[in-house]
């Protein structure tokens, strides 16, 4: 059976060629029938009541938390559930932020996603905080020889993306996390577009804190996960307030819960959380040294495609080492929104625009490109596919 078989939408698609995981991935059927379960059968709130159905649904939320703790390797209380990679980030913001005092430095990048640009941002703005970025090389990464001049004793947090949402480069968490210990600052990455390609050793890292989402990893919308190193998340106060992150409240003072609970304020997404381990196990069940090489394989079929078109520019790494199958490119003459829109009628589902990465847009000097990623699910068809439409789009807008 072909993996793309075991997701329902594009079995009953079979023209579709989806090359917009980057921004959502699609769902297996495990996932689905894991969700279904839960909202047929298991149906209610969580660490509250103590009826059968309440109990069979913490199980299946908590069951959740320990299959995501084994995909990273880590600990079930370093697993706060979030509704993504945005506010997991936001949350770090706030809690590990408001630890923080004027004149001290987070160091981010110049190709980051807004979502790990703005939170910081505001943070400086609270605070006082200085907010310094390490500029992008021509080939689209994350310029590491620049971590000796931007990173002080200042330095209070480095917050990287994995993988970069625009150019695909992987970056070196060693060098990152080696120039952070040297002056005692923490590290948060940013895994949204890693997450997606296996199960990783978290811990093992070095790193203090790793955001993702679900959507883009097989699972549903609206559900996401801070890990955080259990010391890191032990030292810091909640960020929203409210039930069941506490342990005793009196109408003068809150006791708050231990972490990751302390965290998870309110009724949490609690089908979402359970898709997402369901999303876990699936993965869990493939071999991703072989997902990753074909993954690498189609992306190099498209960088070679791409290489033959008059007019196109890519942003990224052209070789394959240290990068994952994202593929972002510029046709000359031609704005991407027009581009997604030919190759659309092609069947080819690409993203077009500044993918949340305005400044990266800065540094090229582009609005924005047309942005293809590669999933377990996508073949051959769906790479000609993209250079048959493209081929259209340069001949009617270039
Ligand atoms: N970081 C990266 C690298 C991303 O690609 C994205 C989504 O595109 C995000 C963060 C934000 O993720 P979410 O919108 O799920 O919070």
């Amino acid at each position: 059976m072909r993996l793309k078989d075991q997701f329902p939408l594009l079995a009953g698609d079979p023209g579709l060629h989806y090359l917009d995981s980057g921004a959502s991935s699609q769902v297996p059927g495990a996932v689905l029938d894991a969700v279904s379960r839960f909202e047929t059968t298991q149906r209610a709130n969580v660490h509250r009541g103590v009826h059968r159905l309440a109990e069979a649904a913490t199980a299946a939320y908590e069951g959740a938390r320990d299959d995501i703790a084994r995909f990273l390797s880590a600990a079930r209380e370093e697993i706060v559930f979030t509704s993504g990679t945005t506010a997991a980030i936001n949350l770090v913001a706030h809690s590990f932020g408001d630890g923080l005092a004027a004149g001290d430095a987070i160091v981010i990048s110049g190709l980051e996603h807004h979502s790990n640009i703005v939170p910081w941002q505001m943070l400086r703005d609270r605070r006082g905080l200085v907010l310094e970025a390490l500029p992008v090389t021509e080939e689209g990464r994350i310029d590491l020889s620049q971590l000796d001049r931007v990173v002080t004793k200042r330095t209070r947090l480095i917050a990287l993306a994995h993988c970069s949402n625009v150019t695909g480069a992987v970056v070196d968490l060693g060098r990152v996390v080696a120039s952070a210990k040297a002056v005692g600052a923490a590290v948060l990455v940013d895994g949204a577009q890693r997450m997606p390609h296996g199960p990783l050793d978290v811990p093992g890292l070095g790193v203090d804190f790793y955001a993702f989402s679900g959507h883009k990893m097989y699972a549903p919308h609206g559900i996401g996960v801070l890990w955080g190193r259990r010391e890191r998340l032990e030292a810091m106060p909640p960020f929203l307030g409210g039930g069941d992150m506490i342990r005793r409240v009196t109408l003068e003072k809150t006791e708050y819960a231990p972490p990751p609970v302390r965290f998870e304020a309110g009724t949490p997404n609690v089908s979402g959380a359970i898709g997402l381990g369901a999303a876990c196990r699936w993965m869990g069940g493939l071999d991703w040294t072989e997902i990753v090489q074909e993954e690498l394989r189609l992306t190099g079929c498209l960088l070679d495609g791409l290489a033959r078109v008059p007019g196109v520019r890519v942003l990224g790494p052209l070789g394959l080492q240290q990068r994952l199958g994202v593929v972002s490119f510029a046709l000359a003459g031609a704005h991407p929104h027009d581009v997604s829109q030919i190759l659309d009628r092609h069947g080819v589902a690409c993203r077009g625009g500044h993918h949340c990465a305005q400044p990266l847009m800065d540094r090229f000097d582009l609005a924005g490109t047309t942005r293809a990623t590669i999933a377990p699910y996508n073949e051959d068809a769906d790479i000609d596919a993209l250079l048959v439409g493209l081929d259209e789009a340069r001949r009617l807008l270039a």
